[in-house]
């Protein structure tokens, strides 16, 4: 008996030292210690050996079987160890290599410049509207004080949808909307898209403005004077030098055009190519709101006063960033967007 187990011994321990896989350990383990294994045999095989005998075969066959289940765990703990190595070795990162670069998005330079002229004139008390981009010609041009036969309307190139409708050419129509619907006192700003048929440099077919118009009981030209030159300065800086400068606009009477010190000489005596030698840029179109316009509204003329403007936000990101072709925000040239 303690024979045979020593041979059992001895052949368990060859074939695990053999074994190379997890599987063949507990192919081993049902050989040796399954219910039907080696040593399991062996147990019952007890039963024929001599009563006296008994405790000390008992023993050893204790001891042997106990040897072979604990080098079974440990060869397998150690396939599992290595296999684990393996793994951990295949998905090594390199903490060395350089990152990727991920930039985020932001929003275009012209909704920032939107965005920021709105909350100046907000903080001034201004609510804001807005209106359809197409337009009848009755609220575009009509209602301003611009009638059918008017040569201001060659003023502006209008693109036209069908016979009775047209893209707004300026945002000065919900200006006209507002005012239908609602009573004074009114301080209203319009920020949209316009359209024009116009290609250049420094005009796009499609453009945003910052409409803006205060209707009260009595109105001044100061007050429109006060409220430009704050939003301006907001804009441009505190030291922004300012003009007003008689114009002529038909929805407004009298009319003025804004300009600022030229901001790429400074404003100096002999300007430069941007100012074209004067020192000045203009940068809106302002005034008191012409009777006819509250007669079509019907606001009473003789009670009521206000003042208008309209500010080109692509002029203004164009003047504060030094951009010199107006395409470039349109043109969607990430290299261009990224820079603001
Ligand atoms: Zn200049």
């Amino acid at each position: 008996m303690r024979a045979t187990l020593e041979r059992i011994h001895r052949d368990a321990l060859a074939a695990l030292e053999a074994a190379r896989s997890e599987a063949e350990v507990e192919q081993l383990r049902i050989r040796f210690l399954g219910r039907k294994g080696e040593l399991t045999e062996a147990v019952r095989g007890l039963r024929d050996v001599p009563k006296s005998d008994r405790p000390a075969v008992g023993a050893f066959l204790n001891d042997v079987k106990d040897d072979v289940e604990r080098r079974i765990d440990s060869a397998l703990g150690a396939l599992r160890a290595a296999a684990r190595d393996r793994q951990i070795a295949g998905e090594r990162v390199d903490v060395t290599l350089p990152g990727r670069h991920h930039i985020p998005g932001h929003l275009h330079l012209i909704s920032q410049t939107l965005d920021e002229m709105v909350d100046i004139f907000v903080g001034l008390g201004f609510s804001v509207a807005q209106g359809p981009d197409i337009e009848d010609d009755y609220h575009n041009f009509t209602a301003l004080n611009v009638p059918a036969d008017h040569p201001a309307r060659d003023m502006q190139d209008t693109l036209f949808v069908g016979e009775e409708f047209l893209l707004r050419t300026h945002t000065s129509p919900v200006q006209i909307r507002v005012m239908e619907q609602c009573k004074p006192p009114l301080r209203v700003i319009a920020p949209g898209a316009c359209y024009r048929h116009d290609d250049d440099v420094t005009h796009s077919p499609m453009f945003h403005q910052v409409e803006g118009f205060m209707v009260d009981r009595h109105v001044t030209f100061g007050d429109l004077k006060g409220v430009l030159t704050l939003a301006l300065r907001r804009i441009f800086g505190d030291d922004t030098p300012l003009r007003f400068r008689a114009s002529f606009f038909p929805f407004t009477e009298p009319s003025a055009e804004v300009d600022i010190g030229c901001v790429m000489c400074g404003g100096r005596a002999s300007g430069c190519r941007v100012c074209k030698g004067t020192g000045w840029l203009e940068i809106l179109g302002s005034g008191m709101i012409d009777p006819n316009v509250f007669e079509a509204v019907g606001y009473d003329p003789e009670a009521f006063s206000g003042f208008a403007f309209g500010l080109a936000v692509e002029r203004v990101a164009m003047l504060k960033h030094q951009i010199s072709d107006i395409r470039l925000f349109f043109a969607n040239d990430i290299r261009f967007l990224r820079q603001f």
